[in-house]
């Protein structure tokens, strides 16, 4: 090392991270300049009456909805990390839903179609959803059963080369505007877990029925479905993958989905803390800039070693995704942990705002209310602690 580096030690916080290239970065800053030029301009708005579909195909348009998926199908054909960078970046959006609803598409619903349909199916939905022509959403969860999602009743009975699907499904995003869901039903009751199977099922067929748009707490630019379906009659050639095989087949798309998610959580706690920052660094009281008093400069010490923290897991763990490995424990982990700590330090900043961060002209509060969210989707803390717990043979 040299002798000035020692006499001068580097503090600075942004080095990039040994999993991340050149290219990488390149693609950040792009997705970075698109995502404040043409999407946060519109934040507001979109709170208030969800974000347009027209977002599907300007991502489609711009490859940002293929970026790590195979060039034939129209994707970029960039490795796992460049989903991560995209998760990342649609933080800038200030619109935890709109990233939400784009993550459905391209790490929810995508990955399953293109690991388990067949070249039909591929080129129906896949091909399309890279380009942002057609919405895909994702249905596990029902009105009796989420955690459990061996518990659901959904049921698809065969019936010559048709399946019959009635059911229902709640709390589905985009599920008032996707064209097709991957629906988790049962085609066995007495099979156990070998008693599932998906299917990719249009939203217009005859008897899908969207039943409500559900109000909540944050993810405001989301839209969020109950959906019935009645007698709904699709062909075998919608089966998604093995029959028999769903819950196998959901199980591994819930790992990315935990991963994405973990990344995102990172992601939006950086967001709060930045913006923080400038304020703490602005606002004065008792003649001097708050973050000048040693108690707030240690929550800033104290959230941003959490970050860290949920930051190394996170990247650790994509590494091994991205060599091949099928770490389950280490994604609950990230999961679990990257999604408390950003609802803490998203606390924590509303606390350092003062009342400015109970108001919603300084979207620190959206902040919370969309960060919240990531401690129940895709499965609940308690979940992510049984599946670490039951890991080591308890
Ligand atoms: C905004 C939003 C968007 C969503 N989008 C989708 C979507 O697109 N597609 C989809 O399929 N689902 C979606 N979900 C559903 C989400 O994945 C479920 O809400 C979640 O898995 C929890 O299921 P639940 O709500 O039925 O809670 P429940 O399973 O009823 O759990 C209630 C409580 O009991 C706890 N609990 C349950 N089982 C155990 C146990 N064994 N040990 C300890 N505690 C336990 C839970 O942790 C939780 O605290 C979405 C949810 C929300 C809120």
């Amino acid at each position: 090392m040299a002798t000035a580096d020692v006499l001068k030690p580097d503090f600075a916080s942004q080095r990039r991270h040994f999993i991340f290239t050149d290219e990488h970065e390149q693609l950040r800053e792009s997705i970075r300049r698109f995502v404040i030029k043409e999407l946060q301009p519109h934040a507001d708005e979109w709170e208030e009456n969800t974000f347009p579909d027209w977002v599907f195909a300007r991502m489609g348009e711009l490859g940002f909805l293929g970026l790590d998926k195979p060039g034939q199908y129209g994707g970029q054909g960039g490795d796992y990390y460049t989903s991560l960078v995209l998760s990342e970046e649609m933080v800038h959006a200030h619109c935890g839903g709109l990233a939400m609803g784009l993550a459905v598409q391209t790490d929810m619903a995508l990955p399953p179609i293109l690991a388990f349909g067949t070249e039909e199916q591929k080129q129906e939905w896949a091909v399309p959803a890279i380009k942002g022509e057609k919405i895909l959403c994702l249905g596990i969860t029902e009105p009796d059963a989420g955690s459990d999602v061996s518990g659901i009743k959904t049921r698809a009975i065969r019936d010559g080369d048709e399946y019959v699907i009635n059911g229902s499904k709640t709390y589905i995003t985009n599920g008032h505007r996707a064209h097709v869901i991957v629906l988790v039903t049962k085609t066995d009751p007495d099979a156990g877990y070998d008693g599932f199977t998906l299917f990719l099922v249009p939203m217009d067929a005859p008897g899908v029925i969207r039943e409500q748009r559900l109000q909540k707490l944050g993810m405001h630019a989301s839209d969020t479905a109950l959906l019935a379906f009645r007698d709904v009659r699709v062909p075998s050639s919608a089966v998604l993958g093995e029959v028999g095989k769903g819950f196998y087949h959901i199980m591994w798309e819930l790992q990315g989905e935990r991963l994405i998610g973990a990344a995102g959580s990172v992601a939006g706690a950086q967001h709060v803390f930045d913006r923080t920052l400038e304020y703490a660094k602005e606002r004065k009281a008792f003649g001097r800039a708050i973050g000048q008093f040693q108690v707030i400069r240690h929550k800033f010490a104290e959230m941003a070693t959490k970050i860290e923290t949920a930051r190394q897991m996170v990247y650790t763990t994509a590494w091994r995704l991205q060599n091949g490995e099928y770490p389950v424990r280490e994604i609950s982990m990230a999961k679990l942990y990257a999604s408390r700590i950003a609802v803490e330090v998203a606390d924590e900043c509303i606390q350092i705002h003062g009342g400015a961060g109970y108001m919603k002209e300084y979207g620190i509060e959206r902040s919370w209310r969309d960060l919240r969210l990531n401690r129940i989707g895709a499965g609940t803390d308690e979940i992510m602690l049984e599946v670490i717990g039951r890991s080591y043979g308890l």
